[in-house]
């Protein structure tokens, strides 16, 4: 992570289930090839978010399409504090939702607004436009289906434990007394929508190379990442 002008890969996609470290992992490959960061599933909650605040049910699928085609979202870069670098806020209409659309409530939301092929097909051309300058994306299908063509596709797994322990940690702040099996539950049921749905199920892309983080560090998930990348780009 010390190379100060590491040669860019336009487009970097990393999918997976829920807790595999995709956040994370996505955020430092941005920081290293200073690129922008998209954040799909932020997409996916802020229409579920926007959904709730208009009253449109998260099972009405003509109602969320149309939500989806003009959904006033944006991402921004803003300082953590003296030092401490920079964190990704997400605006919808002008209001900062970062927190808001990281509730437990939001979460199955997303999942389930998700699974309409409408909504998915509504937010197919945002995804892109967001990304026109390259990007580090990561969500459910963008080595599938939003960015086929991406050279670097990475499939990040991790065993379910993992991954709800990961989660847990993750929301502790703001739901600190939410039990680790009823968060392992909550990321089984997203997973199994995600692997499940008809549209742009999640699945690895065959030419996506494959990363079990359940007994990695990300810290060597991301080392694992950047070497294969920049012996590609060497
Ligand atoms: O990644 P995150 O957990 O924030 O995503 C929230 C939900 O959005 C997921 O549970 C998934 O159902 C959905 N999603 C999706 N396709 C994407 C990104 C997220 O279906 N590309």
């Amino acid at each position: 992570m010390t190379d100060p002008n590491p040669a860019s890969p336009r487009l970097i996609v990393i999918d997976g289930p829920a807790g595999a470290g995709k956040s994370t992992v996505a955020r430092r490959l941005a920081e290293h090839y200073r690129l922008p960061l998209l954040d799909t599933g932020a997409i996916y909650r802020a229409l579920a978010w926007a959904a709730a605040r208009d009253g449109v049910a998260w099972e009405d699928e003509a109602g969320l399409a149309a939500l989806a085609g003009s959904l006033p979202i944006s991402f921004h870069m803003e300082p953590l504090g003296e030092g401490a670098g920079l964190r990704q806020t997400v605006r919808c209409g002008g209001e900062d939702v970062s927190a808001a659309i990281r509730t437990p409530a939001i979460s199955e939301g997303a999942s389930r607004v998700s699974q309409h092929p409408a909504v998915r097909a509504a937010l197919l051309g945002l995804q892109r436009a967001l990304s026109t300058s390259g990007c580090v994306a990561e969500g459910r299908d963008m080595g599938t289906v939003v960015f086929p063509g991406a050279r670097h596709k990475f499939f990040l797994t991790a065993s379910l434990e993992a991954r709800a322990q990961r989660r847990h940690a993750e929301i502790a702040q703001d739901c600190p007394s939410m039990p680790l099996d009823e968060v392992m539950a909550e990321v089984d049921l997203r997973d199994s929508r995600d692997r499940s749905r008809a549209s742009a199920p999640l699945v690895q892309a065959a030419d996506a190379v494959v990363l079990d983080s359940s007994h990695l560090e990300i810290g060597e998930v991301v080392r694992r990442i950047i070497t294969i990348i920049d012996g590609r780009e060497g």
